[in-house]
């Protein structure tokens, strides 16, 4: 759904304005964003009509068996992609730019209402807008990282030699491998710790643009509300989570959360 297209109701600002209440009152907010905030950016999802996959084709589902097989080869296709899919992706996300969902996440961030951006997107966008504290669960498109040390790498950082390839990390001498989680691949442990982390002082988690179905997302909200935390959801679409969660906002993240940021910035100034 496009945000442009979207009119707020009401009855929906009546909502925001109670989860503002809520966020306001939060000792640890945590959002959890998914492929839905992508798509107000352009980013089609993967799968179904109009998906970038739909379109390009699947990428191939041992891909991280056959990086650790031939890291050289697999660099050598990532320098010079051939597959349609690996070419459409680049040029999607290569394209979009964070909107007014992002932005507002970063806001929250800045001035100290939002602890952590937990996101499964690797469109680099919460990066885009300014959030800080972010934890990118599959990686990022843009970035580089170790797979010995997990450190991560802004590719311009790390000396690509096609005639000696794999690069290795500066730090540890490791293999360097796109951060971007591939199929087969385990969730990298440093971030893995830091959502379990994040969930476990969470007690106001903003699901956003997810269907909470993907592992091990889908189960932090679930968390945060066994804990006795309440959970908002932002999303046009109605999910598995919409009716357990605390407050489900039925709209776009990018007309609903900067009214969100607007509605805060006023609870706040009333609590002085
Ligand atoms: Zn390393």
């Amino acid at each position: 759904m496009d945000a442009a297209d979207f009119q707020l109701t009401p009855a929906l600002d009546a909502e925001i304005q109670r989860a503002a209440t809520l966020l306001a009152d939060a000792r640890c907010a945590v959002a959890l964003t998914g492929a839905g905030l992508s798509v107000e950016s352009g980013i089609p999802p993967f799968r179904g009509p109009g998906g970038l996959w739909t379109k390009y084709g699947e990428p191939p589902l041992d891909g991280y068996q056959r990086f650790l097989r031939d890291p050289a080869a697999a660099w050598r296709e990532r320098l010079h992609p051939r597959e349609s899919w690996a070419k459409g992706l680049a040029e999607t996300l290569g394209r979009a730019k964070p909107n007014a969902g992002h932005l507002a996440l970063a806001e929250l961030e800045r001035s100290g209402r939002l602890a952590h951006v937990i996101t499964q997107n690797v469109d680099d966008l919460h990066r885009q807008a300014g959030s800080k504290a972010l934890l990118e669960i599959h990686g990022n498109h843009r970035l580089l990282r170790c797979l010995a040390c997990h450190a991560r790498f802004e590719p311009a950082a790390i000396r690509v030699d096609a005639e000696r390839l794999p690069p290795l990390c500066p730090d540890c001498g490791g293999v360097i491998k796109g951060d971007t989680v591939q199929f087969g691949e385990p969730i990298p442990p440093d971030v893995l710790r830091g959502c379990y982390a994040a969930v476990e002082r969470c007690d106001c988690m903003l699901v956003i643009g997810t269907t909470a179905t993907v592992h091990p997302a889908a189960e932090f909200p679930f968390e945060v509300l066994r804990r006795g935390g309440r959970v908002i959801e932002v999303n046009p679409y109605e999910s598995e989570l919409t009716h357990a969660a605390t407050l489900s906002l039925t709209g776009p993240g990018g007309t609903v959360l900067p009214r969100l940021v607007h509605h805060v910035a006023r609870a706040r100034g009333e609590e002085r």
